[in-house]
């Protein structure tokens, strides 16, 4: 994505035009990845379902709402680009230019203050949602753009992982459960039959 075009609009057309930039070179890799799922046979997923959570910082994945007793308190919303419910995990894919990415990360030689802020806040806003995220008990996997064009099956092996984690952990706890509830009913079974000898 070259920065030279935007460069020059005028400040009021800027923000119109980096925003449309965005949401388009965002789709392309979206696409891109929601395909691959496709061919793998990777389901269980849906776009842009939205995580909602309490959070403290006033960042603007923040929105201000009216609690019970009219106490204002933040909630956290987040809508992940790829979000498997069943194994709480939030697929994001990150675009080179917008979230920084340590290979292609660009520096646009006009405005450099403007676009320093711009980028800052980007990964700032990256981090906070990440930990927000697995503080509600979420795995959060983020995937850069470039990495998706080089090494899909990479990314693939990614997502398989956390998912199959979770699936392990969840038939693990189940097992658990069971356990314990044939233990539970093998106690009670002994207490009544010591019951009914007392009761003889
Ligand atoms: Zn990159």
């Amino acid at each position: 994505m070259s920065s030279s075009k935007q460069e020059s609009f005028p400040k009021s057309k800027r923000s119109e035009v980096m925003s449309r930039i965005r949401s388009r070179g965002n789709k392309d890799t979206e696409i891109a990845l929601a395909k691959l799922f496709r061919r793998q046979r990777i389901t269980g997923w849906r776009r842009h379902l939205e995580i909602r959570g309490r959070a403290r910082s006033p960042l603007r994945a923040v929105a201000r709402t009216t609690g019970a007793h009219g106490v204002t308190r933040p909630t956290f919303r987040v809508r992940p680009d790829f979000v498997f419910p069943k194994s709480r995990l939030a697929v994001f894919v990150d675009g080179c230019f917008w979230h920084g990415c340590p290979r292609h990360a660009t520096k646009p030689k006009n405005n450099r203050a403007f676009w320093r802020r711009k980028f800052s806040r980007n990964k700032a806003r990256d981090l906070f949602v990440n930990r927000e995220l697995r503080k509600l008990g979420w795995r959060v996997i983020r995937i850069w753009e470039c990495s998706l064009q080089r090494r899909p099956m990479n990314c693939l092996r990614r997502i398989r992982q956390a998912i199959a984690v979770e699936v392990t952990q969840r038939r693990t706890e189940a097992r658990r459960l069971r356990a314990f509830a044939g233990a539970e009913r093998a106690a009670a079974k002994a207490r009544f039959e010591q019951e009914l000898l007392g009761a003889a």
